[in-house]
C-alpha cells in the first residue's frame, strides 16, 4: 500500500512496506510543491530540460530540507538507460559527481540516493538485515536489460544479502493503459517468461501495450525476491499528469520527479 503524505510543501508517496522497516527515509515525490513554472510546474528536479537551473537547484534544496537530508548528501546519477549499477562506498562516487549509471547502492547512513523519472519505473530496494539500500531507474531499455535484478546481484555479491530478505517498492510510472510501444520494444520483451502478462496487442496494427512495472516485478520474482516483499504503486504518470511529470503525455516537454531513499542516521 502506498500513501500520500506531505512534508513542508512537498507532497509525496510513501510505501508502507518500506516505512514499516523503520530503517530508512524514502519518498516518491509528486510534481507538487516546488518553484518551477509552466511545463516544469512545479517540483522539477531535472537539469536536462528547458527549466531554469536556479529553480531546479531550489527544488532539490526544498526536498533536502523537508526530509532532513544533510547538505550535499543527495547523490543522483547521470541516467543513461543502461544496466550499470554503481556502489557508493568509501571509494565510490559522492554527491556532486553524477556517475553514468542507472542504479546506485549504499550502506552509508545519512546519504540519500535518488532517481529522476517522468514515466520510467523508479525502484527502491532495502535489505533490512544487512542494512543496505539501492535504487534503479527502469525505462523500457533498463527493464529489458533487467537492471532491477542487477541490484539484487550486487546486494548479494558485495553485502552478503539474501534475495529473500530484500524489500522493494515500485513507484509511479506510466501504466499499461497509456504505454503504447512499437515493434523494437515488443521484440525486446516478447521472448521473456510471462511476456503475455505484461505485453498486450492493441487495436492498432503493429502496436502493443507494455506494463513496465509488471515486467520489473516478474523479473524480480524470477531472481528470487519474494512476491510479498514487492510493493507496487498503481498510479499511472500519464493519466495523472496533474500529480506527476509524464514524458509521454506532455510529448517530451516536462520535468522530472525525484524518488529517493536514505538510511536514517544512527541506523547502523
Ligand atoms: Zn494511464
Amino acid at each position: 500500500m502506498f500513501r500520500f503524505k506531505q512534508r513542508g510543501a512537498i507532497q509525496y508517496l510513501e510505501a508502507e512496506g518500506i516505512s514499516a522497516l523503520d530503517l530508512v527515509t524514502h519518498a516518491f515525490c509528486t510534481r507538487l510543491g516546488g518553484v518551477s513554472e509552466g511545463h516544469f510546474s512545479s517540483l522539477n528536479t531535472g537539469f536536462r530540460v528547458a527549466d531554469r537551473e536556479e529553480n531546479v537547484r531550489r527544488n532539490l534544496s526544498l526536498i533536502a530540507d523537508s526530509f532532513s537530508i544533510p547538505a550535499s548528501r543527495l547523490v543522483l546519477m547521470d541516467q543513461v538507460h543502461g544496466d550499470r549499477v554503481c556502489i557508493l562506498d568509501g571509494d565510490g562516487p559522492s554527491s556532486g559527481s553524477f556517475p553514468a549509471c542507472d542504479g546506485l547502492i549504499t550502506d552509508r547512513p545519512g546519504v540519500a540516493i535518488g532517481i529522476k523519472t517522468a514515466d520510467c519505473v523508479p525502484l527502491l530496494f532495502v535489505d533490512p538485515v544487512r542494512r543496505v539500500i539501492g535504487v534503479a531507474h527502469a525505462g523500457w531499455r533498463g527493464t529489458a536489460l533487467r537492471i532491477a535484478t542487477r541490484v539484487i546481484d550486487l546486494f548479494e555479491q558485495r553485502y552478503a544479502s539474501r534475495a529473500e530478505n530484500i524489500v522493494i517498492a515500485v513507484g509511479p510510472a506510466i501504466g499499461v493503459c497509456c504505454y503504447q510501444v512499437d515493434t523494437p520494444v515488443y521484440a525486446a520483451f516478447s521472448a521473456r517468461p510471462g511476456a503475455d502478462r505484461f505485453l498486450h496487442p492493441c487495436r492498432e496494427n503493429g502496436r502493443w501495450m507494455l506494463d513496465l512495472a509488471l515486467a520489473n516485478r516478474i523479473a524480480l520474482i524470477e531472481r528470487g525476491a519474494p512476491a510479498g516483499n514487492i510493493f507496487s504503486d498503481g498510479h499511472c504518470t500519464a493519466c495523472r499528469s496533474d500529480l506527476f511529470f509524464s514524458h509521454r503525455e506532455s510529448l517530451g516537454m516536462t520535468g522530472r520527479q525525484l524518488n529517493f531513499i536514505m538510511i536514517k542516521d544512527g541506523c547502523r
